[in-house]
C-alpha cells in the first residue's frame, strides 16, 4: 500500500501534462508507506514511450534524501499513449524490489489514470495506492 495525498497526486499529474506527449520520470520520497514528497527527476530520453532517469540528478536526489532521512518508496513516470501498466521495457529495468512503480496514463488527458505496482523478478502485481486530503 501507498499512501498518497492529492496534492502530491496532482503535482504526479501536471508534471505528466506538462511533458505531454513525452514521458516524465521522477520518484516519491517517504517513509514507510507514507509519501512525503514528490521529486521530478529530467529523463536522458525524449520519447512518449520510454524514459531514462538521469543517472547524476537521481544520485544527488538519492544523497539530499539520506541527509533528511527519508527513503526512495517509488519511481513514477508517465505513459502519454499508452495504459497505465507497465511495459515490457518497464518490467525488464525495475531493479529495485522494496519499491512501489506509479504509472499515469495520459491515454485521455482529461481524465489521467494513477495506478502503482510492485515489479520483481518480471512479475507485476497491483498496490493499492490511498489518496488521502
Ligand atoms: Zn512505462
Amino acid at each position: 500500500m501507498l499512501k498518497i495525498d492529492k496534492s502530491q497526486l496532482q503535482l504526479m499529474i501536471d508534471h505528466a501534462l506538462e511533458r505531454y506527449p513525452y514521458e516524465c520520470c521522477g520518484i516519491i520520497a517517504g517513509e514507510g508507506a507514507f509519501a512525503r514528497q514528490i521529486i521530478p527527476v529530467r529523463s536522458d530520453i525524449v520519447s512518449s514511450s520510454k524514459y531514462s532517469m538521469n543517472n547524476n540528478e537521481l544520485k544527488n536526489v538519492l544523497y539530499k534524501l539520506d541527509e533528511v532521512s527519508l527513503d526512495m518508496i517509488a519511481v513514477y513516470h508517465s505513459h502519454p499513449i499508452a495504459h497505465a501498466y507497465p511495459s515490457d521495457a518497464d518490467i525488464a529495468k525495475a531493479v529495485f524490489r522494496e519499491i512501489d512503480y506509479i504509472i499515469i496514463s495520459l491515454l485521455d488527458r482529461q481524465a489521467p489514470v494513477v495506478k502503482c505496482f510492485k515489479i520483481i523478478d518480471g512479475n507485476v502485481t497491483a498496490v493499492e495506492l490511498v489518496v488521502h486530503s
